[in-house]
């Protein structure tokens, strides 16, 4: 699609991308077809398709008004349409970009704002936020049933390995720890490191790394998210110096966002080429224990664990399948180590999930999950699988059947 940029908008730093995107969208609407929104509301100003519209009238100098951002709002940023695009249209970026022109021109309500505040001063906060989150705990049995179901039980974390005597020659990764995992899920930082170190590999937190920068930067908070990123990466530097070259990520939200830092600090001057190399030694765990599959093979036949799940059903992160292109990798790794794993009828739709969406879009985010779980259910698991903090949150707030993520399987099984 052909764009005329509106004089307003030519001096944005953005443009230059948001134009190229347009550029490449050939308006064929197969992206519809894939999006969640579009499946359940039927609008077409709810659909990539119709977005993407918006977002070319706005910048060519349309009035864009709350009904604008609502249907920007809606989208999950979930990615769907971009693993269906033929063309190659990089939705996420461009929408990324959009809800921060929209939000420079149309005033959002006073109660929205200080919704929005409350969510991005807490969550990103790793001390804050599992003070808070304890707290939660606590006054949980006088809940309303609603509130209850969203704050879990939390699984014991467990031992963490203490193996750096014992593998005097280990490999050494940098793990990271993000900033609600380590209150709502300990067990999934602490199953990852176990199942490491049988490997023989040791796994290093950088203590001052925080939040990847996702909560702020989909909040159209630019700038924290940037404090964040940088933050982050002065964190990490000294290690990467040392000749560390892998950053092992356990929650596929962070893990797309980190890969993106390369493009996010690509016009500074200092964190350019520190944000390229961050980017590139990204990882998500089923990008490295794959490699290890015949170790965890031999660790699993030795420890011939009974009591495990005889089948679950995968659900693979949009932020995984979608977001970094990552497809297959876990149900081949888990279905080496024998595990019968299904994925549902509409395995590539989102959950409902989508990091703050439940919060900010509770009646759409509960649609979704609904969805969701109905097509779960009828693959009969035992247990329910997947790889990123918010999914498995939210799955679990509508199933009493255990939702884990697929490393606390492994863990269990070696
Ligand atoms: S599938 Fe791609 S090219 Fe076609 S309308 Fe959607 S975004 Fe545009
Ligand atoms: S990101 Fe997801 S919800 Fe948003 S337009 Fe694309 S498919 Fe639809």
């Amino acid at each position: 699609m052909q764009v005329n940029i509106a004089p307003g908008f030519l001096n944005d730093e953005d443009i230059g991308t948001v134009k190229s995107i347009i550029n490449k969208c050939v308006h064929c609407g197969f992206c519809t077809a894939t999006c969640p929104t579009y499946q359940v509301l039927g609008d077409e100003l709810d659909g990539p398709r119709g977005r993407i519209y918006l977002m070319k009238e706005m910048v060519e100098g349309a009035p864009v008004t709350a009904k604008t951002q609502s249907h920007l709002d809606r989208c999950l940023t979930c990615r769907n349409c971009e693993s269906t695009c033929p063309s190659g249209v990089r939705y996420g970026r461009l929408v990324d970009i959009g809800r921060r022109y929209i939000d420079e021109r149309v005033r959002r309500p006073l109660l929205q704002k200080m919704q929005h505040w409350l969510i991005r001063e807490t969550l990103s906060r790793r001390t804050l936020f599992g003070g808070l989150f304890a707290l939660a705990r606590f006054v949980r049995p006088v809940m309303p049933a609603t509130l209850k179901k969203k704050i879990q039980v939390v699984q014991p974390a467990g031992t963490w390995p203490v193996n750096a005597a014992r593998h005097p020659n280990a490999r050494q990764m940098l793990l990271h720890l993000g900033c609600v995992q380590p209150a709502l899920m300990p067990n999934v930082d602490a199953a990852t490191a176990r199942v490491f170190d049988k490997l023989g590999v040791h796994l290093i937190i950088a203590s001052e790394a925080g939040c990847c920068g996702a909560i702020r930067q989909h909040l159209n908070d630019h700038e924290g998210a940037h404090t964040q990123i940088k933050a982050n990466i002065d964190a990490w530097w000294p290690y990467v110096e040392q000749g560390l070259d892998t950053i092992v990520i356990n929650a596929s939200g962070c893990g797309v966002m980190i890969k993106d830092y390369a493009e996010l600090l690509a016009n500074d001057a200092v964190y350019a080429e520190k944000a390229k190399r961050i980017s590139a030694m990204t990882k998500d765990l089923s990008e490295v224990l794959p490699a290890y599959a015949p170790a965890l093979e031999a660790l699993v036949a030795a420890k011939q664990a009974d009591g495990l799940p005889e089948q679950v059903t995968y659900h693979p992160p949009c932020t995984l399948q979608h977001g970094q292109k990552i497809r297959g990798a876990v149900e081949v790794l888990l279905g080496k180590l024998g595990v019968t794993v299904r994925l549902c009828n509409e395995s590539h739709l989102c959950c409902g999930s989508a990091g703050t969406y439940s919060m900010l879009q509770p009646a759409m985010s509960q649609t979704l999950l609904d969805r969701k779980l109905t097509n779960i259910l009828k693959t009969s698991p035992d247990e329910i699988v997947s790889g990123n903090v918010g999914c498995i949150n939210h799955l679990q707030s509508g199933t009493e059947l255990p939702v884990r993520h697929w490393v606390e399987l492994i863990d269990r099984m070696i």
